[in-house]
């Protein structure tokens, strides 16, 4: 289950964000023939009018990605190592060479969970041979080689844990990594639980509603759709039904 998560996690493919929310070519020449920034902002709003964003740039602005031509969807940022924007983008993770994001986070969860679970297995039935290790009762060379399991199991477990349990907390109310160091922006101004729809809905948006499914990495996480989008798009959109 462990090796199936990190799998999953690792080769996993960005979810595409959907053409609508890319800038037409004419739309685009006007945007770079923009003289003032007024001008700018006003050509992206009447673009976003018919799109379900409501998140906006720090100056209550629609938020644009230069780099991929479009308005970014809610909760997507531009990674930097990927090259493109990553919907519900939570962290680019060098430990599984991936964006985290709407695509894999359940993966993800799970194999912070079975690795955390085997670290704790390894601990658990080594600790005796350590007890021994130190009390002078190992002999031989092999007695180097369970110490370092068991230090290594140790140290994976208390990193392992405390980044599980702090993703928990962040599914529990609906935010990524990267809302949790910057609360989202809305019309209305900031708000760091503006995706939360409850402590159940929110574990339900990542890991689905089938109970059996839960514990699988098997992608099952929903995306609460507005009206104007297209349901086989996965867009992560809460607000939009606020
Ligand atoms: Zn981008
Ligand atoms: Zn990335």
């Amino acid at each position: 289950m462990f090796l199936w998560s990190y799998w999953q996690t690792i080769i996993t493919d960005l979810v595409k964000v959907p053409d609508k929310f890319k800038l037409p070519s004419l739309e685009l020449e006007k945007l770079h023939q923009a003289e003032s920034e007024d001008s700018h902002r006003q050509i992206l709003e009447r673009f976003a009018q018919d799109l379900p964003v409501t998140n906006r740039t720090i100056k209550g602005e629609i938020r644009y990605c230069e780099q991929c031509q479009i308005v970014k969807p809610d909760r997507a940022h531009h990674c930097s190592v990927c090259r493109t924007c990553v919907l519900k983008m939570d962290h680019h993770c060098p430990w599984v060479n991936n964006c985290v994001g709407f695509h894999n986070y359940k993966f993800f969860m799970l194999f912070l969970a079975y690795a955390l679970l085997y670290c704790i297995f390894v601990v658990a039935t080594s600790l005796q041979y350590f007890i021994m290790f130190w009390k002078g009762e190992l002999e031989g060379m092999d007695k180097f080689h369970l110490l370092f399991l068991f230090f290594v199991a140790f140290m994976f477990a208390i990193s392992l844990n405390s980044l599980f349990f702090y993703h928990c907390y962040l599914i529990w109310h609906n935010r990524s990594t990267l809302e949790a160091f910057r609360p989202p922006m809305f019309r209305t101004g900031k708000d760091k639980d503006g995706f939360s729809l409850g402590k159940y809905n929110n574990f339900q948006e990542v890991f689905g509603d089938n109970t059996r499914l839960w514990f699988l990495p098997v992608f099952t996480s929903t995306a609460v759709v507005g009206p104007q989008v297209d349901v086989q798009e996965p867009l992560v959109d809460p607000t939009s039904i606020v």
